[in-house]
């Protein structure tokens, strides 16, 4: 791991955002969320070579929640191929709250409009390849583990925290069993979508997702495409349009950098090989992990997104 000196004042920076958690709240819908610290903020930075930059509570580890909406949608497509997927949800952005089941009925005949909102994300874990709820799962590990390198855990805690009080996912999950989109039993498929939120990793596991991403499926380090650079543009395409649910358009314009975000404070990156600005040590591009457990009200790290703008702003990181 080397060290690069330009990126100094991150820690600086992580210092400054941290004080702005307090302008957020940790997510309380979910019990066990509510009683972490929330005032941690921690950050990875990952180049394709192996540069990385770590700060703050990099290391402290949390819930992947909304972020494995993209693994696994991933994780379908590379099963099923694109077209069965999206015969089952869209890509379109809604502009609302990621567990808002108002669009369902709107559109006949209900296909949920993305699968980075809690309908369409439900969905797309039900058709995880195997039979049962675990066999689903293991879909996610090893797609984890080929990216990551290690198998990540689950959180009891929080899956049972969120098991217990998930009303609002039942009743999105019986909706779409109703409508024909849910293909296996309502709670299979809770199971499968809520476990998958409850893994654990740092910010150094999302950066480095994040850096698969931006280099279009390509994992650099070890030097293998270990998903096809196809799914991998979609989902960073997903990522800009609708990662942040009813400020995904904010983000696009403020940030400018595909981005998904979660509940537990997770903020996973991708930073194509394309700025302008020279200094900035990662000209070929790079992973951005950050985990700030205070939330706006969008379901977004307060402290976190201050802290990617700042890091986009200051080296013209916006992909526009
Ligand atoms: N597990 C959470 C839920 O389904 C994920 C939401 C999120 O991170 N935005 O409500």
């Amino acid at each position: 791991q080397k060290e690069n000196q330009n990126m100094n004042n991150i820690d600086d920076w992580v210092a400054h955002y941290r004080t702005f958690s307090k302008e957020g709240k940790n997510a309380s819908y979910i019990p066990a969320l509510e009683k972490v610290n929330s005032s941690n903020l921690g950050i990875s930075i990952i180049g394709p070579d192996g540069t990385m930059i770590k700060s703050g509570d990099w290391n402290v580890p949390f819930t992947l929640q909304s972020i494995s909406k993209v693994i696994s949608f991933i994780a379908a497509c590379m099963h099923h191929g694109i077209p069965y997927v999206l015969d089952r949800v869209d890509l379109e952005p809604t502009g609302d709250p990621f567990n808002s089941i108002i669009r369902l009925e709107m559109h006949k005949p209900g296909k949920p409009f993305n699968p980075m909102i809690n309908a369409g994300a439900i969905t797309v874990s039900a058709i995880l390849p195997g039979q049962t709820p675990q066999e689903k799962l293991e879909s996610i590990y090893l797609l984890m583990e080929k990216m990551v390198g290690k198998r990540p855990s689950l959180n009891e805690e929080v899956f049972v925290s969120e098991w217990q009080t998930a009303n609002r996912n039942r009743a999105l999950a019986y909706y779409l069993k109703e409508t024909g989109y849910l293909e296996i039993e309502v709670e299979e498929a809770l199971e499968v979508y809520l476990k998958q939120c409850s893994l654990e990793v740092t910010t150094e596991d999302i950066a480095i997702i994040g850096l698969i991403l931006a280099q279009d499926g390509y994992h650099p380090i070890r030097k293998e495409q270990v998903l096809p650079k196809e799914v991998a543009r979609l989902a960073k395409s997903l990522m800009l349009t609708c990662g942040v649910y009813n400020a995904s358009g904010k983000f696009a314009a403020y940030i400018g950098i595909p981005a998904k975000t979660g509940v537990s404070g997770g903020i996973m990156s991708a930073v194509p090989p394309r700025v302008r600005n020279e200094e900035f040590p990662f000209q070929e591009g790079c992973g951005i992990g950050i985990y700030g457990p205070a939330i706006d009200e969008y379901g977004s790290s307060v402290a976190g997104v201050m802290l990617l703008k700042k890091i986009a702003d200051t080296w013209d990181l916006s992909i526009f």
